[in-house]
């Protein structure tokens, strides 16, 4: 399988409750590098248009002020079929559904507070790792 780059962003549900370190060991432990990463504080534009596929969903406007809401810590995981590994990593949208030892089945508090966020696919991750990142910060 080739190795591939995602986009994932420990939410502020998770920053908030001090678990960047378990969160990423998990990533580390699956074989996914750590190759950026930074701590930042989203507005709610940042917010909206990282989200704009979202839009039309009822969600949208909780989804956006969560998101701004606390700092977010925003990376880009580099490994083996790296988008598909870091969603079994993640567990399903909704922490109910969510696999035993996956992020979301250990933190995730709900459907919205749900610690993670991991690109879906290939596409889209090139696009939202641009969003967060320069080439010069990618360092793998
Ligand atoms: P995922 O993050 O697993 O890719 P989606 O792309 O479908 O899930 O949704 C993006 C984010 O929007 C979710 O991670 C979650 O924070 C929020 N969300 C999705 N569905 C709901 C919902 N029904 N109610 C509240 N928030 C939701
Ligand atoms: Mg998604």
């Amino acid at each position: 399988m080739a190795i591939e780059r995602t986009l994932s962003i420990i939410k502020p549900d998770a920053t908030r409750r001090n678990l960047t370190g378990k969160i990423n060991a998990k990533f580390e432990e699956a074989g996914l590098r750590i190759i950026a990463q930074k701590r930042i504080r989203l507005s709610l534009e940042q917010a909206g248009k990282f989200y704009e596929v979202h839009a039309a969903r009822p969600f949208y406007g909780e989804l956006c002020e969560f998101m701004a809401s606390e700092p977010v810590v925003v990376q880009v995981l580099e490994g083996e079929g790296a988008v598909l590994k870091n969603r079994e990593v993640m567990g399903a949208t909704n922490p109910a559904n969510a696999a035993e030892g996956t992020i979301r089945k250990e933190y995730a508090l709900s459907m919205g507070e749900n610690s993670v966020h991991g690109s879906d696919a290939p596409e889209t991750a090139a696009v939202e790792i641009a969003f967060f990142f320069s080439g010069l910060e990618l360092v793998g």
